[in-house]
């Protein structure tokens, strides 16, 4: 199988350096435009992102108890884990959309160092491969890349977990999921994906941008179960909260 390599010495060193440099010079916070040194977000826009709290640990159906929803009880989804930074509303939905849309393909580094240190401090087994959930064609060659590998590259490089472009295949081009009614974003994603890989390991991560109803994921992770993994996680930068 191949895979897209983790961390290579280069690519390391590359990362130190940025870093270094981007210490050095003071840069504007991407939201209010005062001294950010990160390259990002200065300190006070950073901590009041609205950070996602209370979910059902398997679905991240928002619940205060922050115990197994009772959807998941009786009709569990296919994944076992959902893991989301922050709640999709000003700014993180501004932010998103200037990764996804506007060509700052930079915030990838920025979403992935912030899930990474979730991740990290959650000290849960990790998974073994992280795949991002693929793009059509089509909306590839209209975009020029797809968010999720973006995301799924830099998560690599930080904690270290090969990703892979190559397990999953979006077959069917569907219309955008945010464009559909509720009740017709199931039909829109079934039978949207394909599995291209004989072996993967027991343990994955699917990789999106924003959960909504989950449908896509959910799909995705049928084909990835069928394919003989054991244990399906979704990471994603936000969760959308109105629909609850
Ligand atoms: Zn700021
Ligand atoms: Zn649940």
């Amino acid at each position: 199988m191949s895979m897209d390599s983790p961390a290579t010495f280069q690519q390391k060193f590359k990362r130190q350096l940025t870093r270094l440099y981007s210490n050095l010079i003071i840069t504007p916070c991407l939201l209010c435009g005062q001294d950010a040194k990160d390259g990002y977000l200065c300190s006070a826009c950073l901590t009041a992102l609205p950070t996602f709290t209370q979910a059902c640990p398997r679905c991240a159906k928002p619940s205060l108890a922050e115990a197994l929803c009772g959807g998941c009880l009786v009709q569990p989804p296919a994944r076992t884990v959902t893991r989301c930074l922050y709640s999709y509303e000003p700014p993180i939905d501004r932010l998103i959309a200037d990764f996804k849309f506007h060509d700052k393909v930079f915030l990838s580094r920025f979403f992935a160092q912030q899930l990474a240190d979730k991740i990290i401090s959650e000290s849960q087994p990790l998974p073994r491969l992280l795949i991002p959930i693929p793009l059509h064609q089509n909306r590839l060659k209209q975009r020029g890349y797809n968010q999720a590998k973006e995301l799924s590259q830099q998560l690599s490089l930080l904690l270290n977990i090969p990703y892979a472009t190559d397990a999953l295949s979006r077959i069917r081009d569907t219309e955008p999921q945010s464009g559909l009614p509720l009740a017709l974003r199931h039909k829109n994603v079934k039978h949207a994906f394909k599995a291209n890989n004989k072996q993967l390991p027991p343990h994955i991560a699917l990789i999106d941008d924003v959960l909504t109803t989950g449908h896509t994921a959910e799909i995705a992770a049928q084909v990835l179960l069928a394919q003989g993994v054991k244990q399906i996680e979704l990471w994603t930068i936000a969760r959308t909260i109105r629909h609850y």
